[in-house]
């Protein structure tokens, strides 16, 4: 392993405060490397593609709890229903409606984040605030027995303005705020904000992020 895994794991876990979960992203990294950090005590990993997520979770340790953080297709939910602890990237009611298919289908409940799009950068993925209001405000997601909607994801532009960057957290907090309080004030689980990557979880975390997504600052640089 040329790379520090394990040293780089303890420094992002020394920077987190109580309370701010750390996903290791391990998208296109080596079983190798995610035994490493296992093995210093994280049990939390995200992957991006269906196929490369089912070859790690059927070789590596059963307690990973593996977060889906990548666009999903609708018809491959039901090839990570059986085991993923949590998808985080939701952006419509059709996926959200195949989730709970398929994890009534398996006997579970899986727990999913709304993922928000705030960044100027173009993608057609992700839900506006006002998409995301619209989704809650249509009501059909409470008769999903089968999904449980823990809070939003969401990624900032990629620009080295700090102030746009915070900026857009905040955005994503006080959307966050309201719709707690608009739907899930009863909801103790609607607690979770993602937001942070390795080059802005600092400044995510200042700016309420429960959970970071970290890869490239614990991993090193992707071999795609
Ligand atoms: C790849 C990825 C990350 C991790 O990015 P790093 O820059 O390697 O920390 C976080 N979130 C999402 C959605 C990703 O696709």
């Amino acid at each position: 392993m040329n790379y520090d895994v394990k040293g780089n794991l303890q420094k992002v876990l020394g920077n987190l405060p109580d309370g701010v979960r750390l996903v290791a992203i391990s998208k296109y990294h080596p079983n190798e490397y995610i035994q490493a950090a296992y093995d210093e005590g994280q049990r939390i990993f995200g992957e991006s593609h269906e196929q490369e997520l089912r070859q790690k979770h059927t070789s590596l340790p059963q307690d990973i709890q593996w977060h889906f953080i990548g666009h999903l297709q609708t018809n491959k939910v039901k090839y990570i229903a059986p085991y993923v602890t949590m998808i985080e990237a939701v952006d419509s009611l059709k996926l959200l409606r195949e989730i709970d298919k398929q994890a009534e289908r398996c006997g579970r409940t899986i727990d999913v984040l709304l993922e928000l799009h705030i960044a100027e950068e173009e993608t057609k993925y992700g839900l506006t605030p006002d998409a995301c209001r619209q989704l809650l405000a249509d009501g059909e997601w409470r008769q999903l027995q089968h999904v449980r909607i823990c809070g939003l994801m969401m990624m900032a532009s990629f620009v080295d303005d700090e102030a746009q960057i915070r900026s857009e957290f905040r955005q994503g907090h006080e959307l966050f705020d309201e719709l707690k309080a608009r739907y899930f004030a009863d909801a103790p689980y609607f607690r979770e904000r993602s937001w942070g990557m390795s080059h802005d979880y600092p400044i995510a975390v200042e700016e309420g992020s429960t959970m970071v997504r970290v890869g490239t600052t614990i991993f090193g640089p992707r071999v795609y």
